[in-house]
């Protein structure tokens, strides 16, 4: 199983990235052996009614990285690249962030491969519901908490909930998070995420000495996170000069105005067209002046090829796992980018999710501004812990982000022991 999942490029990069910190912790083999492969591989066949009448299988992973710290936390995705190796290594990141930001969970990860674009709603609904039974053995407010991701929204999470909560017999809203408001989600959540992703960008603007308004930035992507990052660093006086998504980019010198750019999404689907931009090769938009700029989008964008070129002064990682071990060391040697890593950078998502279960298994709601206000101190407080033990110990931000977070679930389970 090691190497089935070590010939996966992001599992790889995942675990390349484990050993560079877990040398630097100079850990002992058990621990690094137990914290570096996943406690819970699953895959079930998720067979459905077509809407022709056929019957199709699909194929859905969960990967439960560890339940030493508490209930396995991450996202459900929806996409035709889906593999058991790609899960495992999102599963670990969502581990290291939550452990991160002291979130009392372990890291999960699933996804079904399939094109949900070419999908009916009605095929959407019976897949859902179907991989919901076939993981009821291995989920539950205290097992297993997951959450909308790439190609999955709040209707996925409702279908979810109604599944599970018909087979307990009462309503568990606890099972998932990024629920709609009415099943008891939580003010706030749609934009936590892209919100978190601004927010560290103004305090790393701050931190290097440069004002937040009139700051430049260009944004890759322009779905959940993107687009609330871009919104953000907007209402904060920041000029988004220029946006990408999966069908081209657009750029505005004077910076675009993400409102209307909204409205224009909303009617055509895509930032391509935007009447105040002019259109721009995506690929040369990564490489543009500004002070930051933000991978909102997918893994493995910044790379060994465009590293050398990148020319922000901050790399707030709004995906997960954006720029390559490559590129990595490229910005290292030149020490002239502040990277924002993004276990910490877009931890804004699942910090909000913890506040959700928590008002969930409390049976209360909190208002969007007593959730904006926890959200940007618990940002706010590992924004400091990650600077400050980068400079004491002369490491780069993401060592010193990995560091924190391996070392929290080393020590739990150094503490726990081991079983029997
Ligand atoms: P999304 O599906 O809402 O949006 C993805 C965006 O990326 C779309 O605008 C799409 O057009 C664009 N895109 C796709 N291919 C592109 C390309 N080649 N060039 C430029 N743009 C491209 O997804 P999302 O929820 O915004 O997630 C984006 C990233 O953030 C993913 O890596 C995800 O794992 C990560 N993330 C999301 C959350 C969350 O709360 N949604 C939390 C943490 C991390």
């Amino acid at each position: 199983m090691r190497q089935e999942l070590l010939q996966n490029p992001v599992f790889a990069m995942a675990a390349e990235q484990f050993d560079r910190v877990a040398n630097f912790l100079d850990l002992s083999d058990e621990l690094r052996e137990r914290c570096k492969w996943p406690k819970r591989l699953i895959t079930v066949t998720v067979p459905i009614r077509r809407d022709d009448g056929t019957t199709e299988i699909f194929f859905g992973h969960r990967v439960q990285h560890h339940l030493t710290r508490g209930p396995v936390k991450g996202g459900l995705r929806y996409h035709p690249a889906v593999d058991l190796g790609e899960v495992a290594a999102l599963a670990m990141w969502m581990n290291w962030k939550c452990a991160l930001m002291d979130l009392p969970y372990g890291g999960g990860k699933g996804g079904i491969a399939c094109d949900p674009r070419t999908m009916s709603i009605g095929e959407l609904e019976r897949m859902t519901r179907r991989f919901t039974m076939e993981m009821i053995p291995f989920i539950g407010p205290d097992t297993d908490v997951m959450a909308p991701d790439m190609g999955t929204n709040e209707q996925t999470m409702a279908w979810m909930t109604d599944t599970y909560s018909t087979h307990a017999g009462h309503l568990v809203p606890a099972i998932v998070t990024g629920k709609p408001l009415t099943l008891q989600g939580s003010a706030g959540r749609t934009q936590a995420t892209g919100h978190g992703v601004a927010f560290l960008a103004s305090s790393a603007l701050n931190k290097l000495g440069m004002s937040v308004e009139g700051a430049t930035a260009v944004v890759q992507g322009f779905g959940n996170v993107g687009s609330h990052a871009a919104y953000t660093l907007s209402s904060y006086g920041v000029k988004v000069l220029g946006i990408s998504d999966v069908n081209g980019a657009i750029w505005n010198d004077n910076g675009l105005d993400t409102r209307k750019l909204r409205e224009h999404v909303s009617a055509n689907g895509t930032v391509v067209g935007f009447a105040d931009a002019e259109a721009i090769d995506p690929k040369l938009l990564l490489t543009q002046p500004c002070d930051v700029l933000a991978p909102c989008a997918l893994d493995r964008v910044i790379t060994g090829e465009n590293a050398p070129h990148l020319r922000c002064k901050i790399l707030a990682e709004g995906a997960n796992g954006p720029t390559t071990p490559e590129a990595d060391r490229i910005l290292d040697a030149r020490g002239d980018v502040f990277v924002i890593p993004d276990i910490l950078c877009n931890a804004g998502g699942v910090t909000v999710s913890y506040f959700e279960w928590v008002q969930n298994l409390q049976r209360f709601q909190w208002t969007e501004r007593e959730v904006i206000t926890k959200l940007e101190t618990l940002l706010h407080t590992s924004f400091e812990k990650v600077t400050g033990f980068a400079a004491r110990n002369g490491v780069s931000q993401r060592v010193s982000a990995q560091a924190i977070a391996i070392k929290t679930v080393a020590d739990a389970k150094a503490a726990r022991g081991m079983f029997p």
